[in-house]
């Protein structure tokens, strides 16, 4: 396994400290059919229910995620990307996270006996920094928001290595297994959509990644905030809105890095981004949790997403999986 340049195709080793190429292009992950993934450590993570949900008179399915080890779907990018870098003797990392990625990589971190150095802007929740913390990573307030905290964690590296759930294409491996997940639950099938948040991408790319070696898409519906909303401004070529703060605040990116990445997967899946307002995300969480299911306000932007694209109804024979993103009890 090794990275290379998304446009020059240069190659770097899994442990190189360049964490894009010199010529300003992303990594992606060259993988071997003969390469096995490492999976020594584990903190618990495994399958997550797929769970039928009838609202509006329309069934939908909710994709657990927020029964993962640190409560949200990041823990299986986290997983894979631990036990890689573990593997190869990397031992001090540091990133940047609005939250549940510095979790989920503290987490597995920890259990790997690596030290941990997390990023987070001065306004992230008290829950999701003392669950950071819980984990024995250092964490470093940054003020005026997500990518200066970005900025900040690339520019004081170090000897550390920058364990990105943005730029590491590790990660985008470990997030595979939620399509061969659900696959698995439909019986060995594909769903026509599955709806889900989307920020920098990492669920919605990593759920390209993994139908693609099934063999078949289902439609991606990326839902976002009406008061953040880079993905839904390119993807319809419409002017871009200064960026408000929104309820939703796991998925406040204002520019999102591998956003040409996330077009073209949703284009290739005849897909859609749509946008909600935070009144309906809200109506929606509480809807949830009504019902016994306790998410995270951004967690529950899937859930507005779909009984606004399906308003006017839903043909009973589409099964519609909701990613159910994050826990409530992190906020
Ligand atoms: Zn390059």
């Amino acid at each position: 396994m090794y990275f290379y340049c998304e446009k020059c195709k240069k190659q770097y080793p899994l442990n190189s400290h360049s964490y894009m190429c010199e010529c300003g292009g992303l990594f992606r992950l060259h993988k071997d059919s003969s390469d096995e993934l490492v999976r020594e450590i584990s903190i618990g993570e495994g399958e997550t229910p797929l769970l039928d949900f009838r609202t509006n008179n329309q069934d939908y399915l909710l994709k657990m995620e927020s029964m993962q080890p640190t409560g949200s779907f990041k823990d299986r990018g986290a997983y894979t990307l631990i036990n890689e870098i573990h593997k190869i003797g990397i031992k001090k990392i540091a990133l940047d996270s609005s939250g549940n990625a510095g979790s989920a990589i503290a987490a597995y971190a920890t259990a790997a006996g690596i030290e941990c150095t997390v990023y987070i802007p001065d306004d992230t929740s008290k829950e999701k920094i003392d669950q950071i913390e819980a984990y024995g990573a250092k964490t470093v307030k940054v003020p005026n928001g997500r990518m200066k905290a970005c900025a900040a964690a690339k520019m004081n590296l170090g000897d550390a290595y920058y364990a990105s759930h943005v730029y590491n294409p590790l990660f985008f491996e470990g997030m595979k297994s939620m399509a061969h997940e659900i696959y698995r639950q439909l019986h060995n099938d594909v769903p026509e959509y599955i709806f889900m948040p989307v920020a920098n991408g990492t669920m919605l790319i990593g759920l390209f990644l993994g139908f693609m070696e099934i063999g078949r898409l289902p439609h991606f519906v990326a839902v976002q905030s009406k008061k953040c909303a880079p993905l839904y401004e390119a993807f319809h070529g419409l002017p871009e809105e200064p960026k408000r703060t929104t309820v939703a605040s796991a998925i406040r990116i204002e520019k999102p890095r591998r956003l040409q990445e996330m077009i073209r997967a949703i284009k290739a899946s005849d897909g859609d981004v749509i946008t909600v307002e935070d009144t309906d995300i809200l109506k929606s969480k509480k809807h949830l949790g009504e019902r016994g299911i306790y998410v995270e306000t951004t967690a529950a932007a899937g859930l507005a997403g779909a009984l606004q694209y399906f308003k006017n109804g839903k043909p009973d024979n589409y099964r519609v999986v909701i990613a159910i993103t994050g826990h409530g009890l992190k906020r």
